[in-house]
């Protein structure tokens, strides 16, 4: 889950497709019952649409998305436990 630079609320999750989809990031098709990635965006305003990937397209997605705004799951445990290694 990210922001992408419209700042739309971006969540990733594993699907399988039911239909035949095509790939926006190499317009490639997407199997029937082939697992990949749903990408869903989420308006500031609250509207939200969704994309069929491939994984491997989702992934490089991902990683640019990271060099936007990250937010990295081990800063998130860090908030909620002592477990930041700060003091010795
Ligand atoms: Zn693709």
């Amino acid at each position: 889950m990210g922001k992408d630079f419209d700042g739309n609320t971006v969540v990733f999750s594993f699907t399988i497709s039911h239909s035949l989809y095509t790939c926006p990031g190499c317009h490639g098709a997407i199997e029937v019952g082939g697992e990949h990635t749903l990408v869903r965006y989420v308006e500031p305003d609250g509207e939200a649409w969704h994309q069929h990937w491939h994984r491997d397209c989702a992934r490089n997605l991902e990683r640019e998305m990271k060099h936007l705004q990250t937010r990295p799951a081990a800063e998130l445990q860090g908030r909620r436990g002592p477990k930041t290694g700060r003091r010795r």
